[in-house]
Formats: C-alpha cells, structure tokens, sequence
C-alpha cells in the first residue's frame, strides 16, 4: 500500500509503498477514509535526533478516520463496514486515568511503550492502518469523515481545554484564542457553542483573523504586544477570563498572561517552547496556568455530537495522498485555511 513516511531526520515525508498490515487479535483494521494534517507532524519533523522519540521511518497522521475492513479475533463492538473515527492518545486501558476515558493522561503509556498512531504507532496517512483496541474507535454514523476526521485532535484538544474552563466562561465574560489555524478556528467555534463568552481571536495573519471572524469571534486583533491595551480596553480593564494560546511561542505566552485578568485561566495548548515566569505579582492574582494534552475518549464522542448539531464545522483543504506532501510544504509556510485532510 502507499503511505506517507517520514524517513530520516530533517528530510521532508515522502510518499512510499510498504506492505499492506495485517490485523492481530484484539485489533481493527481500517480502509483509512480521511486523514488530518497537524502542526505537531510539522513540530516533530523539526526535532534533532537526539530529542526525536517516534522512530523511523514513522507513517505519519494522528487524525484518522476509515472504514472497518477487517477485524481481529475477540473484536466485537465493531463489523466491517462500520465508518469510524480513531481516538489517538492511546492508553493502557487498565490504569486510573484510563478507567475514566483519560487515555490522553494514561499512567503507564510511557513505561508500555505505547504510542498514538502517527506519533511512534503507524499512522492514518496511508491507504489502510491498524487500531490496536476497538476502544478507540468512535462510530461516525452519517458524519462525513472527510470533513470531521479533524475533531479527533483540532476539535478534541481545543474542546477539552475549553471544558475544563466552562466555569469561568459564563455570560459577560471574555475568551481570547491565540492563532486562528487549525486548532484556533474550531476553539472559537466551540467556545461559541459553549459557553458565555465573548470571543476574541488574535494571529498575525489578516487572512487567519478573516476566517476567525467568520468562524464566529466577535472581536479580531493582530498578535502583538498592542493586544493587550485592546483586550484591556474590551473587558473595561478587567483582562480576559481565559486565554487559550494555540501557538505557545514566547511572545504568545508573554500575550496571554499579560492579557488575563484575576481568577482568569492561561491555557497554554500550542508546542512552540514558550515559557512563563509564574509568581506573585508577575501575572494577575489567581490566575491558573495550564497545558492540556489533546482530551478524553468521552469528550471526543462530545466534540462529534457538537458536529452534529451543526455548531462545529471544521474549514479543510483536501490533497490525495500523492498530494500530501505539499499539503505539509502548505503548512509550514502557514498557508492552510483551517485544516488540510489527505484522502488516502
Ligand atoms: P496551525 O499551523 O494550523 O495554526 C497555527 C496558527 O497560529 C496559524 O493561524 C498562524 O498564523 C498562527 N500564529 C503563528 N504565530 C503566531 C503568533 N505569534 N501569534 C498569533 N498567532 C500566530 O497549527 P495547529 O495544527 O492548529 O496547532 C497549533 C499548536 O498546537 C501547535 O503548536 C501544535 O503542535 C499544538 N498542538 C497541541 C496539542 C496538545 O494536545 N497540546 C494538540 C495538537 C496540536
Ligand atoms: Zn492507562
């Protein structure tokens, strides 16, 4: 089968003919109908050698979706033909995150070796992939895979560290979202969807602050330190109730902690190495500072349910899987529009 690789550190993924996998008990495997392109593929195709952990050569893609084709002895919730997303912060399945649907905060992934497809597991871009458990297959129904195989992570993500601030985003409040890409523009959305809040959206590109705009938030600024006085000026010098910075580079987590205002939540999703100097008198008083890791099995049946309800719509740009090395080459330029799908 065709699949997109990567193969050697600092090289770009190319396009490659491994063996079709075959299914082992206990798994799925998936005739794969869509998958996702993420900044976190681009972030770990920068790492040097020595902090790279995922193995090579590593079939990329940790958004995935497909159709069941086969499955492995002792499966039973699911039946060929079945379409489905893939949950892709595998666990253990037996520990006390797990037990809970955390499997994004398992215990012993580390110390098991276990990792998401995508990120160590072979990945969804390719023309077939394996799933190791049913558990982490969340039935689509009639959504189209195509234009929601993203919620498994730019919906997921965004949804949990959203979730977790819910009780600090009622009516009259206001939520700023840092980088309108393909995590930003559906965080705005759910926000929308949510919560009380009053969103602004903050990037450094007038064609990202457009897409914000039509993705729902009410105020759009350029990111840069002028953002703060504006976010000020917004909330009657009050600061924002929460900040998500879905970029994480030193400036964007400097822009978030200076923007939010007492008992406010920094959520710091983005991997872009930034850090803060949290202690008194350096951010407004009881301000939570946070790093959420992607979300839980049971938020992401929740983020399908906002799709279906027609709240989330994911923007996407798609590429065949011939295609999906420009679709990269897109990426990190930042030229993607919301999101770019592969159809393998
Ligand atoms: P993306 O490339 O689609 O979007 C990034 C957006 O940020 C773009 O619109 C870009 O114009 C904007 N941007 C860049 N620099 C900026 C700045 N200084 N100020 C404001 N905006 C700026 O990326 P994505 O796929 O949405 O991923 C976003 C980040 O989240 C990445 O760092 C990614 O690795 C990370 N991520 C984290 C998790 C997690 O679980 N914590 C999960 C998925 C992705
Ligand atoms: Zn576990």
């Amino acid at each position: 089968m065709k699949a997109l690789q990567y193969r050697e550190i600092g090289s770009r993924p190319e396009v490659v003919s491994i063996p079709d996998p075959q299914v082992g008990p206990g798994q799925v495997l998936l005739k794969v109908t869509a998958a996702g392109v993420c900044h976190s593929d681009e972030f770990i195709m920068s790492l040097p050698a020595e902090a790279y952990v995922y193995g090579l050569p590593l079939t990329l893609g940790h958004e995935g979706a497909g159709i069941v084709e086969a499955v492995g002895e002792g499966v039973s919730g699911v039946k060929p033909g079945d379409s489905v997303a893939v949950y892709g912060p595998w666990g253990c399945g037996r520990c006390h995150m797990c037990a809970q649907g955390k499997e994004n905060y398992c215990l012993n992934a580390e110390a098991e070796g276990i990792r998401p497809p995508g990120l160590g597991a072979p990945g969804s871009m390719a023309e077939y992939m394996i799933v190791d458990n049913e558990r982490h297959l969340v039935p689509l129904g009639d959504l189209d895979p195509v234009k929601n195989v993203s919620l498994t992570d730019a919906g997921l993500t965004p949804y949990h560290a959203i979730k977790t601030s819910l009780p600090k985003l009622g009516a009259g409040t206001t939520a700023v979202v840092i980088g309108a890409g393909g995590l930003g523009h559906v965080g705005i959305q759910i926000l929308r969807a949510i919560s009380g809040a009053t969103v602004v959206a903050l990037d450094v590109s007038d064609e990202k602050l457009d897409l914000a705009t039509q993705v729902g938030a009410q105020h759009t600024f350029l990111s840069n330190p002028d953002a703060v006085g504006a976010v000020r000026d917004l909330t009657g010098g009050r600061g924002a109730n929460a900040v998500f910075d879905f970029v994480g580079v030193q400036p964007t987590v400097e822009l978030a902690s200076a923007m939010a205002g007492t008992e406010g939540d920094v959520t710091i999703v983005g991997i872009g190495g930034g850090a803060l100097p949290v202690g008194f008198g350096r951010i407004a008083y009881d301000v939570a500072v946070r790093t959420p890791y992607w979300g839980s099995r049971a938020e992401l049946i929740e983020t399908f349910d906002l799709a279906r309800a027609g709240s989330v719509e994911v923007e996407i740009e798609t590429y065949s899987l011939d295609e999906a090395p420009k679709a990269y080459e897109r990426l990190h330029e930042g030229k993607i529009r919301g999101r770019a799908v592969i159809l393998p």
